[in-house]
């Protein structure tokens, strides 16, 4: 690499494994692969050009396939990622990620995140022995918008395949396309191209240092569960026979659940298990629904979170002693 120079921003690569890590013996091949086992060092090799952009502090945090993240690390990255933002001498953070549960960290980070410095999770599709691989073009870019005075405030960001996505709002939409985030509906912030930055909206939802929550206390046990045509209510049983704290319905349509579970979901909000609504469906809101359930049962509506989201920010509110359907509901409408 060359001479850093000295007048550019300061940021830090946190690298996590995932497929932007990820090798092949053969480079025809797009699946098949195995993430994370490229290290950070490797990686920034790849993209010369981020010399031009920031003088870059990498550190490896762990090295899987994010199909496996834990709670344990989201506890250690939150913790490292607010350690070096306090600092003077760090100006963003970058964080190299697997696609899978990308956008549950990306959550999870804009709620815990105790900074207005950009911090932007990135990611690819192709391993980085692929032909075309799309991590390093997405490295590039994500360092560029954290180095950007404008990715201040906007909350934590996702920069992938060109677009800068908000971190609630992203989801991961395809399974192989390098196009495979969007935030449905709602649309990405903005975009990065060949070192231009441009937001062309804000996220207006409370985020990073206006967020009243962090990860001092433990998180507690929140499991999600489907509604679908014949749907039992084992699953409710079996999670509420574990002491689950919370229970996420990824409901049909409106956030709507079987009877079958609702019946399940009536025994176990006796048992004081808070219940959210949310929706399989991928695109829309779910609006509070009166006596169906949220007035009978005391559950609670996502909005537009999904409910990969909608655990993560149910998981912080019962963190945090919340443990009412009312001041539940306040903070899913807050949030
Ligand atoms: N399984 C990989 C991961 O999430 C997929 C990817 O990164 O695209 O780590």
């Amino acid at each position: 690499m060359n001479t850093p120079n000295e007048s550019l921003p300061r940021i830090a690569v946190l690298a996590t494994g995932g497929t932007i890590a990820g090798q092949a013996g053969d480079a025809s091949k797009t699946a098949g692969y195995k993430a994370g086992v490229v290290g950070v060092d490797k990686l920034l090799e790849a993209v010369p050009a981020l010399s031009q952009v920031a003088r870059i502090h990498a550190e490896q945090v762990a090295s899987i396939d994010s199909k496996d993240m834990s709670i344990a690390l989201w506890v250690t990255l939150a913790a490292r990622i607010n350690e070096l933002l306090v600092t003077d001498h760090i100006d963003g953070v970058v964080i190299t990620h697997g696609t899978d549960t990308l956008e549950e960290t990306a959550y999870l980070l804009h709620l815990t995140v105790k900074s207005d410095k950009p911090v932007v999770l990135t990611a690819a599709m192709r391993p980085s022995s692929a032909l075309s691989a799309d991590g390093p073009l997405n490295l590039l870019n994500a360092v560029t918008v954290a180095a950007h005075a404008s990715a201040a405030k906007q909350g934590v960001l996702v920069a992938f395949n060109n677009q800068i996505h908000c971190a609630r709002d992203v989801t991961k939409t395809s399974t192989y396309a390098v196009d495979a985030f969007r935030s449905p509906e709602i649309g990405a912030l903005g975009w990065v191209q060949d070192g231009r930055v441009e937001f062309q909206r804000k996220a207006l939802r409370r985020h990073t240092s206006q967020s009243q929550f962090d990860l001092r206390n433990a998180l507690p046990a929140v499991e999600i569960v489907a509604s679908y045509a014949g749907a039992s209510r084992a699953a409710i049983d079996a999670f509420v026979a574990t002491g689950v704290k919370g229970l996420v319905i990824a409901g049909t349509g409106n956030g709507s659940i079987h009877a079958s579970l609702h019946q399940a979901l009536a025994d176990a909000t006796k048992k004081g298990v808070a219940v959210v609504r949310s929706s399989r469906v991928g695109s829309g809101h779910v609006m509070r629904n009166g006596a169906a359930s949220d007035d009978s049962l005391g559950s609670v509506s996502a909005g537009t979170l999904n409910p990969y989201k909608a655990r993560v920010l149910l998981m912080l509110a019962l963190a945090a002693g919340i443990t009412d359907p009312g001041a539940i509901q306040q903070i899913f409408d807050t949030y």
